[in-house]
């Protein structure tokens, strides 16, 4: 530990300022989905065995629920474009731009060069939870999801229903792809209904029993066409440990809603952002 310069005192009030004001970030018309998601049909649906993952997938302009069915269960969610894999879900990005867990009129934003909405967040649940006592929150954008090489690390195990793992398959059976390739394109997940936040003390990681319970859900408009995956975590609710096959672990479902043809007038999917992508060069 280094000793404080005469000034840490005064160094330590400044006042921080938001990294990324998000005022002149467009905004979504939740009425308009709102209304749209009012009349949508269920047209599709998938369901996730406990410690598997499902793909689906969502058009440009659709809805899609994960819903909580049987026992308190954490998804973890990885999105792609459908017509292009290396465009996917940024979880850093939405972090940044969001915060630590995301909720409604929040969107789940692209990796360079599109970063653009991919997903809004229209209907929670669990949005009656805010903040507890200990600082957690729903839906993280902080963890990573589990996987069997950290497992591996800590704890020398080889343990193959991590979500990484069964995103991993999920993702290889529905694109045909081998194991190698589509790992390559497994990223950082939202961490659907999990109940996160940092110790004060020491500001690790920490998380609880998700407040979850059959019947609530997390509902996502799709600004364009969308490949889903979803792990029902082998974490269960994740109050006290994943990577085994510990934990009460219970199926997650994902609808897909179809709105009316005419619900969505004026809508139109988010272009690839305007950067020119010069770099300066
Ligand atoms: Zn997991």
């Amino acid at each position: 530990m280094t000793s404080e310069p005469r000034d840490a005192t005064d160094r330590r009030e400044i006042a921080p300022v938001i990294c990324y004001p998000t005022d002149d970030l467009p905004q979504p018309d939740m009425a308009l989905y709102a209304s749209a998601l009012a009349g949508a049909t269920v047209t599709d649906m998938v369901r996730v065995e406990p410690r598997e993952a499902g793909c689906f997938t969502v058009p440009a302009g659709s809805f899609f629920r994960i819903r909580s069915v049987e026992g308190p269960q954490v998804g973890d969610l990885n999105l792609w474009s459908a017509a292009e894999l290396s465009e996917r879900f940024y979880s850093g990005k939405t972090r940044a731009l969001h915060g630590t867990h995301v909720g409604l009129g929040d969107r789940l934003w692209s990796s360079f060069p599109t970063l653009r909405p991919m997903a809004t967040l229209v209907e929670d649940s669990l949005s009656w939870y805010g903040q507890d006592a200990y600082g957690c929150r729903v839906h993280d954008v902080i963890g990573t999801r589990c996987d069997p090489y950290t497992g591996n690390l800590l704890s020398g195990t080889q343990y193959d229903n991590c979500c990484h793992s069964n995103l991993v398959r999920a993702l290889a059976s529905e694109r045909e792809l081998s194991p190698d390739v589509a790992e390559a394109h497994v990223h950082d997940v939202l961490n659907v209904f999990m109940c996160t936040g940092f110790s004060r003390d020491t500001g690790q990681y920490i998380m609880k029993a998700s407040p979850v319970r059959p019947g609530d859900h997390l509902t996502l408009f799709a600004e364009i066409d969308l490949l889903g995956a979803l792990s029902a975590c082998p974490g269960g609710d994740c109050g006290a440990e994943h990577t085994s096959d510990v934990a009460p672990c219970f199926p997650l479902e994902v609808d897909i809603l179809t709105p009316d043809d005419d619900a969505l007038s004026g809508w139109m999917p988010p272009a690839p952002n305007g950067y020119d992508r010069s770099h300066g060069v």
